[in-house]
């Protein structure tokens, strides 16, 4: 599916329709120091540490996708609800 690169809609900081500019979440590297993280590999350790079946066939085709929402004139950004979509194109129109 393509997607405008630029899009008009509502900013709350502005408090009015602004030009928005449309780009894709992607997730942060992990930290191997936090405290989850930790947890984990410690749960995971030793014999039987499999904390949980690995999944032999996933339900799901698609990954979601998080659109982020990117101000031009107060630089505030907005995420958008995760959709599913086989193939996404930011497209400019
Ligand atoms: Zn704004």
């Amino acid at each position: 599916m393509n997607f405008p690169k630029e899009t008009r809609s509502y900013c709350p900081k502005c408090k009015s329709h602004q030009i928005m500019k449309l780009s894709i979440y992607k997730a942060g590297k992990r930290r191997g120091m936090a405290e989850g993280e930790r947890r984990h590999a410690l749960r995971k350790k030793g014999y039987g540490g499999q904390k949980f079946p690995k999944l032999a066939k996933p339900a799901k085709t698609t990954k979601k996708i998080t659109l982020i929402e990117t101000c031009t004139t107060c630089k505030k950004k907005m995420m958008n609800k995760g959709i599913r979509i086989r193939k996404f194109e930011l497209v400019a129109v």
